[in-house]
């Protein structure tokens, strides 16, 4: 890569008040900068504002104040047609639960990450296959959810969220439904995405250790920013 980083996503004095009596201030004065190529943690304990961060982030949710820059467009100026369309073509995501359809097989599930791009049938199985060989999964492109691990339905869910090649990558606590082993497998997984291909990887956790294995960990606390340091990032 060449010339100035550029910024991926830019937060600026963003706030998320979750109405109710009393309402609740879920993010409040967020200023966040992620560039094209990091790879960052967002930990905080439960209830910290994690999620919220992530939908907000991801565009699933709209902030109720403050500017969300995503792939340089504007979010709250778009319509959300728009804003859905950015979300298909510049944003994967990766949850804790998978999020697999239990009745295709890895490979079908992976191509459904292309559904919203215009691609046809056969392009999307090609480039699904490409992905779940980058994730070590070729050989269980024909099997389905029930047949696989958990360590291997969370390769595939991030085959999935890779294989249109966004501009970010989010995953909500993907480890959070995983051994230990298997977890830091996966942990080795996108760090490799990272260095390797230069994807950029955002992940939503509440565990420090797994925080502080990679290059830089944004605090979160009762819905601010409380640090944003960079670390050296050499796996535990
Ligand atoms: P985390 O992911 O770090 O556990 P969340 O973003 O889920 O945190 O929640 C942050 C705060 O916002 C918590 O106090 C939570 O109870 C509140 N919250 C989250 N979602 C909603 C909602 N839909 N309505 C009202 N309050 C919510
Ligand atoms: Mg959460």
């Amino acid at each position: 890569m060449s010339g100035a980083p550029e910024p991926v996503i830019e937060l600026h004095g963003v706030g998320r008040r979750y109405p109710g009596t009393p309402p609740v201030d879920a993010l409040v004065d967020i200023d966040l900068r992620i560039d094209a190529g990091e790879l960052l943690a967002i930990v905080g304990p439960s209830g910290s504002g994690k999620s919220t961060l992530l939908h907000v982030v991801g565009t699933l949710d709209r902030a109720t104040s403050g500017t969300v820059v995503v792939a340089g467009a504007a979010v709250d100026r778009l319509s959300d047609r728009r804003l859905s369309a950015l979300r298909a073509w510049r944003i994967g995501f990766v949850f804790q639960h998978f999020h697999l359809l239990n009745g295709e097989s890895a490979l079908a599930n992976v191509a459904d990450g292309l559904l919203y791009r215009g691609v046809g049938g056969q392009e999307r199985r090609r480039a699904a296959a490409a992905a779940l060989d980058r994730v070590g999964l070729a050989n269980r492109a024909h099997h389905k959810p029930g047949q696989l691990s958990g360590g291997e339905r969370q390769r595939v869910a991030i085959a999935r969220a890779l294989v249109g090649r966004p501009a970010i990558l989010l995953a909500d606590e993907p480890t959070g439904n995983l051994d230990s082993v298997t977890g830091r497998a996966l942990m080795d997984l996108l760090r490799d995405l990272n260095a390797t291909d230069g994807a950029t990887i955002a992940v939503i956790t509440h565990d420090r250790d797994l925080a502080a294995s990679l290059p830089r960990q944004v605090d979160l606390q009762d819905g601010r920013i409380v640090a944003d340091r960079r670390s050296s990032g050499v796996a535990a």
